[in-house]
């Protein structure tokens, strides 16, 4: 049963009860004690807490009920560290029903909390400062009421005055306070690839020092630059080379690119003019560099940015040359697993590392189009980018997990925390060793249904990982990747080349090309539209290609030219209304007919389908489903626009759910519709990967999930441990509730009947 709600008379009381108690006499440690558990008591919680912010930015537990008390004035947490750290970050309240499973969750063994699973957080705000945060936690899985959350936070600002007032916490706890530098704390990134790493910080520096800035002879000095050069180009080939990156894929054109900047003339020109007008070659170098850092300082373009990375790395890489030290990265003095941070990397920068120790790579720069973050991916190494502050924070030889899948990095983690994720990435490897094993068994449920699992592409590599994880056909193939990482718009001939390699590479499996989805913020460096004002609602995918038919229609002849007489699925992005698909389908049909004018081969199958990402779409299902051969839900969007809820902004992540009545609904209808007109209808946003979230679709009629590689291992064994028609009448119930959320009903529900999630 429910703990209930206080209600109003009930706050009431608790507020005049709190204030009788903190005017009482006594050590303030003893009120604070008497408080938690009063409140606790009043709002049938097993734990109540307070935290109080030191030195302005460490939380010390000060008082609890619930808790451990050893764990008083010891458990410390930074501003955003674990939950209560998230509450004091962003100034808001938390309500969880397991906070166990939120990333954020800081386990700290001296408190005993691993016991408690729901949690309620609210800061304790003074002059918009936070000075603390109040908590309450409970052992079962609950929701607290609107209701109690505005209780907690009347308590907390009635704390706030009151703790001011009596001036409860002043000169007396400040002697607690010690130095927080070498404290634990969390920083949130994004992730540039999965996976789970530990190990020692190495910061990325190659501290050389410049003796000589005035040359004696420019033409000797031209000469070193010359040969410095020529050195440099053969070691990059030997590098280049390694065995690990042999394979084909974007990772050997961002580094051949790379190459060729290291030929490039205007730079080695920029070099020479230095060396000429007086300057030594290494300090023609620093020049050289400080010009350009002081230029890109101001761009804000990531595709420039990012070029300019490769041309910080070539300058150093050449400094080392000039030097006499070579570029590679001395073992000797390297932990034996290194965790690499840096602002930016260049992309063969990670090369200079030996791989059996690089462990993992921190950036407080780069974005997910970085091209180090491609060589990363290519290498298997889990890494992250933007850790702001992250230079600042982190001091050579302190131990760091870097955590890929939840976008985050512990640094100096605590013994128990270090050996919580040891224990973790043991599981983890031995899960997806489990997952490796079920490869070739028929993702097919308890009760017989069969389902089709594929995967969500944009990299060659991830081709290769379709094989590797069994998957039956690439349910998404995201056109617009291979464009990002070129220098100008790619000609149809280059286009053709590309997409037979992916059908040569897919092999028997099925590809469905999407076509071009550009615009908004997925910005070509080649393509300048003018910035939108909500880009993800803007300018952008089917959009531009009706706007711009000459562009879609080169794309559209480059792919069926690459698919004579093999298999061609064809998907258009962002499609609103039936009318825009009709469009593009006469432009697809128009290049059929040149196609076939010039002599080419037809596909010896054709299908063409839509993007659902926009929900209006939903209201036209019998025309699209006679127009389509096959449509692709794209949840990602489809939900944003579904909600109002921006997919990339941290502070809505966790606001609406896809678990809950209102989106299940959506997706139930629509499956409905389509199972009645025998439609294909497919799922490939993000969705479609994470177990409780595919379970959902599944329980919605979904049969067809494409999901990026990684994921399908686990998403096939949640499939063959479920019933799917007991699922089926489970979510015809979920779908009636007026819940804000489901999710903790349909985790219940795979517990109880033993589901994989
Ligand atoms: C989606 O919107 O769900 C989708 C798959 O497309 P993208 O993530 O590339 O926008
Ligand atoms: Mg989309």
């Amino acid at each position: 049963m429910p703990p209930q709600s206080t209600g109003w008379g009930g706050s009431r009381r608790l507020l005049r009860q709190v204030r009788d108690l903190m005017q009482s006499g006594g050590h303030w440690q003893d009120r604070l004690d008497r408080l938690v558990r009063l409140i606790a008591s009043d709002m049938v919680a097993e734990v109540c807490s307070l935290y109080v912010m030191r030195a302005g930015e460490v939380l010390e537990l000060f008082a609890t009920w619930g808790l451990r008390p050893e764990a008083v004035h010891r458990t410390r947490l930074r501003m955003g560290e674990g939950i209560v750290g998230e509450v004091a970050l962003t100034g808001r309240a938390l309500s969880l029903p397991d906070a166990q499973e939120h990333p954020n969750f800081a386990y700290r063994p001296e408190t005993g909390e691993e016991v408690y699973h729901s949690m309620l957080g609210v800061p304790l705000l003074r002059e918009g400062r936070v000075i603390g945060v109040l908590a309450v936690q409970n052992k079962t899985r609950r929701s607290y009421t609107d209701d109690e959350i505005e209780t907690l936070e009347i308590v907390a600002m009635v704390l706030v005055e009151l703790i001011g007032a009596a001036g409860l916490i002043g000169e007396e706890e400040e002697r607690h306070t010690d130095s927080t530098t070498s404290l634990p704390l969390r920083l949130s990134g994004i992730a540039l690839h999965e996976g789970v790493a530990m190990g020692e910080a190495v910061p990325h520096e190659r501290g050389i020092v410049i003796k000589q800035v005035v040359a004696e002879d420019v033409n000797s000095e031209l000469e070193r630059l010359d040969r410095s050069l020529h050195e440099m180009l053969g070691a990059l080939d030997t590098l280049l080379e390694r065995s690990e990156l042999a394979e084909s894929g974007e990772h050997r054109e961002v580094l051949e690119t790379y190459r060729m900047f290291a030929a490039d003339r205007g730079w080695i020109e920029r070099l020479r003019e230095a060396v000429r007008g007086g300057l030594t070659a290494e300090a023609a170098v620093q020049r050289v560099q400080k010009d350009m850092r002081t230029r890109m300082s101001k761009v804000r373009d990531p595709y420039i940015r990012e070029r300019y990375a490769d041309m910080e790395d070539l300058g150093n890489r050449l400094l080392h040359h000039l030097l006499g030290a070579e570029g590679s990265a001395e073992a000797g003095d390297l932990p034996e697993e290194m965790i690499l941070v840096a602002r930016t990397l260049g992309p063969a920068e990670l090369l200079d590392y030996d791989p059996q120790r690089l462990k993992g790579v921190v950036l407080e720069d780069g974005g997910p189009t970085a091209h180090v973050a491609i060589v990363a991916r290519a290498m298997g190494i889990p890494m992250l980018g933007r850790c702001p502050d992250l230079l600042k924070l982190v001091r050579p030889g302190d131990f760091m997990i870097v955590d890929g899948d939840h976008g985050q990095v512990l640094l100096r983690p605590r013994l128990s925390v270090r050996e919580h994720f040891a224990d973790a990435i043991e599981v983890r490897d031995q899960r997806r060793a489990a997952f490796a094993s079920n490869r070739d068994l028929p993702p097919e449920t308890q009760d017989g249904r069969r389902i089709s699992l594929m995967v969500n592409a944009g990299l060659l590599m991830d081709i290769s990982q379709a094989h590797d994880c069994g998957a039956e056909g690439i349910g998404l193939y995201r056109t617009e990747v291979p464009f990002m990482v070129r220098e100008a718009f790619p000609d149809v001939p280059t286009q053709v080349d590309f997409y037979d390699r992916v059908l040569s590479l897919a092999e028997d499996k099925p590809v469905t090309f999407r076509t071009l989805d550009i615009g908004g913020d997925k910005a070509l460096p080649y393509w300048s539209g003018t910035p939108d004002e909500n880009p993800v609602m803007g300018w952008r995918a089917i959009r531009i290609g009706l706007d711009r038919p000459a562009m879609l229609r080169r794309q559209l002849r480059a792919l069926l030219r690459a698919a004579e007489e093999r298999h061609l699925r064809l998907m258009f992005p962002m499609v609103s209304d039936v009318s825009e698909l009709a469009r593009a389908r006469d432009l697809l049909d128009r290049e059929m007919e040149r196609h076939l004018k010039e002599g080419g081969r037809e596909p010896a199958r054709l299908e063409v389908g839509a993007m659902l990402e926009v929900p209006a779409l939903v209201w036209q299902l019998p025309a699209l489903f006679a127009r389509s051969d096959f449509v692709s839900v794209g949840s990602n969007d489809l939900f944003q626009f579904f909600f109002a809820s921006d997919r990339g902004n941290p502070r809505l992540a966790r606001r609406y759910d896809v678990l809950s009545p209102p989106a299940l609904n959506f997706m139930r209808s629509l499956m409905q519709q389509a199972h009645e007109a025998d439609a294909q209808v497919s799922l490939c946003g993000e969705m479609a990967g994470h177990p409780l979230e595919a379970l959902a679709a599944l329980g919605c009629g979904f049969r067809i999930l494409s999901m990026p590689p990684a994921a399908v291992g686990q998403i096939r064994t949640m499939i063959r441990s479920l019933d799917l028609s007991e699922l089926e009448n489970f979510v015809d119930e979920l779908i009636q509730r007026p819940d804000h959320s489901v999710r903790e009903l349909l985790r219940g529900y795979a517990i109880d009947h033993g589901i994989s999630i």
